[in-house]
């Protein structure tokens, strides 16, 4: 007997960023939409990514709040207990919340969820747990899971996945890596109390960001914490008898700690979706090629957010997924993805913003001569009645004539929240006459990017 095959038009493997957001903009369009998921609805942003870690993030601000800051504002503040089952478990139930809402979505837009782990049978044909489903159009959006280096040990530490599991504090961390997750989760657990250590390969972590942004960065940690270390390569982790652990670099210093958290960056889900078979092509990490419209070398077959290793960022893959769908279901042929000055914010301490190029890579792109910088450095205000004061610093890059703004970076408080609309400004090409037309807000950190000589 042959086995029956679920037609759809268009089917998502994937309910994360990128699968939810071009699911429901195809549904919306009178398409009939499958989306599949092996885990939980939301994908990485939502269960081990974005939201948890700006939820620890909030609370580690709480606790600065109290611990740095609280008493030259002239509160009589001790932190004497911090609970951190509480805060993931409320953590966990605004999760469960957002879990719900996407599932309202679904059924508001008549997309279909299925729940399994799909596998290409041929070209338009998907297997999951059993089941065949067929579509015209199909659209991978598996996203990425932690890479782990080659040490011997590896398995004693954990991944960004395993920190949010984590039901305890741990009391001493080893963070290995240089990128957005070392950083975010080193701020964090030391916010919050942890002893936190940062291991990093080379001179500084962030190192391919504005060089002002990691220079400020590292400068803050020196005064604040937690503990750089420098050209530290993990060789080996070793479990001692007490339960702790032991990191040796290959430096010869070592650390002793509770928990080892690997951050060294991210792999495609792409190894068990029987590619090969779909005719769909990964480079040599395993990350899907795509041409500029999300069409892998499979008609019919797309991929797009982080599978495709461009810009791992959840509103990356948001837009990518809507445009694909408008192109596709809403008669839209050149609605495509620019990955043209996306505004990123790393969630430090304090938090980082960037949008273009870096001032070496301004440089290198338009000469010396061609490219005028304008910087600004000053206390935070929050801090400045205070006897702990935090640096802010912000670049400008300008080039030509009209001094067109090509890169602006930031670090300081707010920095985080500064940034969006700056990003539209950039986006519509303006100059620095355009930002110094804006009338600035006092008193705020953002009023100095409209204000800078
Ligand atoms: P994902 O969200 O990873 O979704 C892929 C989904 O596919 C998953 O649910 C997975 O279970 C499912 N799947 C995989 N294979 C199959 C299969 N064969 N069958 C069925 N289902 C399958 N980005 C930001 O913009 N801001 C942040 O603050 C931020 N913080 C982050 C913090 C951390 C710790 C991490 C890890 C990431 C963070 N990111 C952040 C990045 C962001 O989470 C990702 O860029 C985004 O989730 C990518 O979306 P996606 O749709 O490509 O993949
Ligand atoms: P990243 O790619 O950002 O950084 C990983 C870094 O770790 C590398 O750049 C490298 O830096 C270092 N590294 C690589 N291999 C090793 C190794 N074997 N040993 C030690 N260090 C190593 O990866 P992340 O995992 O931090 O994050 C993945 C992506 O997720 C980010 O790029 C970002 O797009 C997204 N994200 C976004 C966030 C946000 O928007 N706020 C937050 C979190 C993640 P070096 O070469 O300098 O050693």
């Amino acid at each position: 007997m042959t086995q029956s095959v679920h037609e759809y038009d268009y089917l998502c493997i994937g309910a994360g960023s990128g699968g939810i957001a071009s699911a429901n903009r195809a549904a919306m369009y009178g398409q009939k939409v499958g989306i599949i998921e092996a885990n939980e609805v939301g994908g990485t942003c939502v269960n081990v990514g974005c939201v948890p870690k700006k939820v620890m993030w909030f609370g580690s601000q709480v606790a600065e709040a109290i611990t740095k800051y609280g008493t030259d504002y002239g509160f009589d503040a001790t932190l004497n207990q911090f609970h951190w089952s509480t805060l993931v478990k409320n953590r966990q139930a605004y999760i469960d919340r957002i879990h719900g809402s996407y599932q309202r979505g679904f059924d508001n837009n008549g997309v279909e969820r299925i729940n399994g782990f799909a596998k290409f049978v041929d070209t338009h044909t998907l297997d999951v747990n059993g089941q065949l489903y067929r579509a015209k159009h199909i659209l991978i959006a598996t996203g990425g899971r932690p890479q782990l280096p080659n040490v011997p040990g590896v398995e004693y530490g954990i991944t960004s996945d395993g920190f949010f599991a984590l039901n305890e504090q741990p009391k001493r961390v080893a963070v290995v890596g240089a990128g957005y997750i070392a950083v975010e989760l080193a701020g964090v657990l030391h916010g919050l109390g942890s002893e936190v250590h940062l291991a990093v390969r080379k001179h500084a972590p962030l190192r391919n960001f504005e060089p002002l942004l990691y220079e400020t960065l590292v400068e803050i940690m020196a005064e604040e914490g937690p503990t750089l270390h420098t050209h530290s390569i993990p060789e080996k982790l070793e479990k001692q008898s007490d339960g702790s652990l032991t990191l040796t670099f290959e430096n010869g210093n070592s650390l002793n700690v509770d928990c080892v958290i690997w951050a060294i960056g991210r792999e495609p889900n792409t190894d068990q979706l029987n590619l090969d078979i779909a005719g769909v092509q990964t480079d040599e990490s395993g990350f899907i090629k795509v041409d500029e419209y999300s069409n892998t070398a499979t008609d019919g077959i797309y991929a797009l957010g982080d599978v495709i290793g461009e810009i791992e960022l959840t509103p990356v893959a948001v837009k990518a997924g809507r445009l694909l769908s408008e192109r596709l279901f809403n008669n839209k042929p050149t609605a495509k993805m620019d990955y043209n000055l996306v505004p990123t914010v790393v969630f430090s301490h304090p938090p980082i913003g960037t949008i273009g190029l870096s001032e070496p890579q301004a440089r290198e792109t338009y000469g010396d001569d061609n490219v005028k910088v304008y910087t600004s450095s000053f206390a935070a205000m929050y801090t400045a009645v205070t006897s702990h004061r935090q640096a802010t610093k912000m670049k400008l890059i300008c080039v030509g004539e009209d001094e067109k703004v090509v890169g602006l970076h930031g670090i300081g408080l707010g920095m985080d929240e500064i940034l969006q609309g700056f990003g539209v400004a950039m986006k519509m090409g303006a100059t620095k006459a355009d930002f110094d037309s804006c009338v600035a807000i006092h008193p705020t950190s953002a009023e100095e990017f409209v204000t800078m000589r």
